[in-house]
């Protein structure tokens, strides 16, 4: 439990604060509200429409942080109570979002709507009450790397100026308006020039969080088990599933696409310092990855196959991956990022912060806690009759 005596990054004690959390129920609410629970003596007002992945935070009474964490079932659309909240914390931490690729282009103004739109009334209500804001972006604002538009057999595409993303220097490169894939990036990269403006024109404290690719229990759903049967998560979801279902997994086309991906609980170690440590961190916008875990979707694939088998006790599929295209699998209007890389200097200058854990082992940790909380869950749906 926290002890009055903690201190932050320049030696100064750390004054117990309220936070407002804005999508508190979602994957990275959920272990940031952990992580504030047991390690700091802060009060969350925790805003989502659902609470499942924050229910053994809530309940029973007896917790010993239960005076310090709240929930507010409130969908942000529309709820005028949202002002008060804000008004009576400290801090607010916008986590809300639609946030999964297969939505982009097939649920395009849900998207726009609730990645700008929506997000409009917090940077408001924060600016004209003069409190901080922590606001969740991500790293797809980069879109493509600059590299990816040269020649294949160029030399320069191992050059790192051509596709490291650096906050203060890379550009913003999205495809064109029908590859609707787009209309997040566009909409998140949107808000963030907003905040940016009220930062400078009207003094809003803020900080930006670029977030690439974390992973790690309570990601998103299993379809047919704790979601829909026919929705489409994010990566480690759906190998997951494919995983637990004894199914090859689905390879986009060709899965050439790269991806670095960070412990969740790593990445939640440097909002922790940003949460504390506002005079290093306001005005800022910072890249949370770990450049060192880079691989492509095939050999997340066959990485997450063999940890699979490992933690599972189960052979691995003769024909672990099968070959699908991006129409065939999101439909009309996907588009890709190539490569994701992110530059840690900024983040490193001003928190000091690096990320620790190898892929291999938070896939393991990660594999482990799928597993034990779907195995059973999916094979007694897989022996259910299908209805015909
Ligand atoms: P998530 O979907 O698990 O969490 C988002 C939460 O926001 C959900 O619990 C949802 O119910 C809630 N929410 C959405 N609309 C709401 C509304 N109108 N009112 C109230 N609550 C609402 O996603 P996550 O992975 O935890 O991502 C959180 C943030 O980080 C998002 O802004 C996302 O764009 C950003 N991000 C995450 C990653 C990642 O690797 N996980 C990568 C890039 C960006
Ligand atoms: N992908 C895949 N098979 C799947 C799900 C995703 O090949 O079953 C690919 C997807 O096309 C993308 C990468 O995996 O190239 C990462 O997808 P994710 O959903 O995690 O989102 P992104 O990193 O693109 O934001």
């Amino acid at each position: 439990m926290a002890s009055s005596t903690r201190v932050d990054l320049d030696g100064n004690p750390i004054k117990p604060i309220t936070i407002c959390m804005i999508g508190a129920g979602g994957f990275i609410g959920s272990h940031l509200c952990e992580k504030l629970m047991s390690e700091t003596p802060h009060k969350v007002l925790a805003v989502d429409v659902y609470n499942d992945k924050i229910r053994h935070l809530l309940e029973p009474a007896s917790l010993p942080w239960a005076d310090r964490i709240q929930f507010h079932r409130i969908n942000i659309k529309h709820d005028s109570r949202l002002e008060g909240l804000i008004k009576m914390a400290d801090l607010t931490i916008n986590l809300a979002a639609i946030c999964t690729p297969a939505d982009y282009n097939t649920r395009p103004l849900d998207t726009i709507y609730s990645n700008f739109i929506d997000a409009l009334p917090v940077v408001k209500y924060c600016s004209e009450n003069n409190k901080r804001l922590i606001h969740f972006s991500t790293c797809e604002v980069y879109g493509k790397t600059v590299g990816c538009f040269l020649p294949t057999d160029s030399p320069l595409r191992q050059d790192p100026a051509y596709y490291v993303l650096k906050e203060d220097a890379s550009p913003c490169i999205f495809g064109p308006i029908e590859k609707q894939r787009w209309s997040y990036a566009c909409a998140k990269q949107l808000i963030e020039r907003l905040i940016y403006a009220e930062g400078a024109e009207n003094g809003l404290e803020f900080t930006i969080v670029r977030p690439f690719n974390w992973i790690g229990p309570r990601m998103d759903f299993i379809p047919g088990i704790d979601g829909p049967t026919e929705g489409v998560p994010r990566v480690l979801a759906c190998f997951s599933n494919n995983l637990l279902r004894r199914e090859p997994l689905n390879l986009v086309d060709g899965g050439q696409s790269q991806r670095t991906f960070i412990y969740i609980k790593d990445a939640i170690e440097a909002i922790l310092l940003m949460i504390e440590n506002p005079a290093r961190a306001n005005g800022h916008i910072f890249n949370v990855g770990n450049p060192n875990n880079e691989v492509t979707v095939r050999q997340l694939a066959e990485m997450m196959t063999q940890v699979y088998s490992k933690v599972s006790g189960e052979s691995a599929l003769e024909t672990p991956t099968i070959d699908v295209s991006s129409k065939e699998f999101y439909g009309e209007g996907y588009d890709d990022s190539d490569k994701r890389i992110p530059d840690m200097t900024i983040i490193n200058k001003q928190l000091g912060w690096k990320p620790k854990t190898s892929l291999w082992d938070l896939l393991e940790s990660t594999l482990t806690y799928q597993h034990r909380t779907y195995a059973e869950a999916v094979k007694k749906a897989m022996s259910k009759p299908v209805a015909s």
